[in-house]
């Protein structure tokens, strides 16, 4: 039986019951998912900050344009000001420097001229708090600046060095190991292949995309479609893995034995088929505490299925919030079929066009084409009842994260 993907999707992310967590350094934190908040330390910011170079000064003296002011004494950053603004005064302050007590706005030096007496002219009227940023107006001493669950990104990085949290604690990276399965599959290094056999090209595929989620990776060679080797490869797969990921031999060939090597290694099956084009074949497990997904062996249906459910998998047993890549309106810049009948999803290429992200599908040979699968970045997604789409219309899509090209993108060399 197929189900609906929303359910299978919901199925999967059920079970993943978030990793323990762990303290690791800053410097190697990134992609990583947080497990505690982080909170301010001091207030943000810690004093009344500069936001220009320019002259501190008291708002009541430059209420009008041309007030001439005394430059008094010099505000840099990393030092305390030595003393305060006091009226008919002005200090020269450098961005980032503590506002001295007195003063109350920042002139930026653009908006100012030097007389060579010691006095500046301030060119423009200056409101009360002009170009200071007032201390604690960030954050609050203790408010959260991170909530656990956030992927930490360099945005992220700095809000950790920023309050000092330099040992944060995320949670764990799960364990992939990758199998992939087929008589077929000889390994990438094979130079000469024979006349029926195919590289392994999931393989690498699969672990690409895993470590991208932040697992750790662990890759199996390949496995033949004989029951004992299978039984035996998946046996001690499970004893390592947090996750395993199985590639191929789950269709419904004679030599498609992983399901039935699975319920023999004792695993529990949430579905065996999922209503969706590509990837419909994809069985999602449970043996103990790990859990295994039997990807479809057809490139495109692997990297397809990884990207919809393993990819949002991975991320929430590191304990993410955000687990689900963005879906996008776009405009068809071609006209689509969907002969289906299921929810499919069309590797397209996204990009900037006239101000608008137009979808051009890529011209592919189905399920089997990873080179075509290779210059998609998007997967449009067409609705089970939708069996046309029109040049123009706007549907949704499922950007994978890379960057989109513009008319200014170089041809290729
Ligand atoms: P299967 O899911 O085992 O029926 O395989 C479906 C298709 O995917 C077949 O054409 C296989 O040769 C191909 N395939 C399976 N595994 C791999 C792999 N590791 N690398 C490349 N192609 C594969
Ligand atoms: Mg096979």
């Amino acid at each position: 039986m197929l189900l609906p993907f929303d359910e299978a999707l919901a199925a999967v992310l059920r079970e993943c019951r978030p990793l323990p967590a762990e303290t690791i350094d800053l410097d190697a934190a990134e992609g990583r998912v947080l497990a505690q908040d982080v909170r301010a330390d001091r207030l943000l910011p810690p004093f009344d900050r500069a936001a220009m170079d320019g002259f501190a000064l008291r708002s009541a003296d430059a209420a009008a344009p041309g007030a001439v002011l005394r430059v008094a004494f010099e505000a840099r950053a990393g030092e305390w000001p030595e003393r305060r603004v006091g009226p008919g005064e002005a200090a020269r302050i450098m961005t980032g420097a503590p506002v001295p007590e007195g003063a109350d706005a920042v002139q930026p030096v653009e908006r100012t001229r030097e007389t060579g007496d010691g006095r500046v002219e301030i060119a423009t009227a200056v409101a009360a708090g002009a170009h200071v940023a007032p201390r604690g107006s960030e954050a609050a001493e203790g408010s959260v600046l991170l909530e656990s669950g956030r992927r930490l990104d360099a945005a992220a990085l700095a809000v950790l060095a920023s309050c000092g949290t330099v040992r944060p604690r995320v949670g764990r990276r799960p364990r992939v190991v990758v199998l992939v399965t087929g008589d077929e599959i000889v390994p990438a290094s094979t130079a000469r292949p024979g006349p029926a056999q195919i590289r392994n090209s999931n393989g690498p595929a699969i672990a690409a995309l895993a470590r991208s989620a932040g697992a750790e990776v662990v890759v199996g060679g390949a496995v033949a479609d004989d029951r004992a080797a299978l039984d035996r490869a998946i046996g001690d797969a499970l004893s390592r893995a947090d996750v395993l990921v199985l590639s191929g031999g789950v269709s419904a060939g004679k030599y498609d034995l992983v399901e039935p090597a699975l319920a023999a290694a004792g695993a529990e099956f949430l579905f065996t088929g999922v209503a969706m084009k590509p990837g419909a074949p994809l069985v999602f497990a449970r043996r103990g505490e790990a859990l295994v997904f039997g990807l479809p062996g057809n490139p495109v249906s692997t990297q397809v299925s990884f990207e919809l459910f393993v990819r949002p998998c991975l991320l929430r047993l590191q304990g993410a919030r955000a687990v689900h890549a963005p879906r996008v309106p776009v405009v068809l810049g071609a006209a689509l079929a969907n002969a289906s009948g299921r929810l499919s999803h069309v590797p397209a290429v996204v990009a900037v066009e006239d101000g608008r992200l137009v979808a051009r599908p890529v011209r592919t040979q189905g399920s089997g084409d990873l080179a075509a699968h290779a210059r998609a970045n998007a997967l449009v997604v067409l609705a089970a009842n939708r069996l046309r789409a029109e040049a123009g219309e706007t549907v949704a899509a499922v950007l994978f994260g890379r960057f989109l090209e513009d008319e200014s993108a170089p041809s290729p060399r």
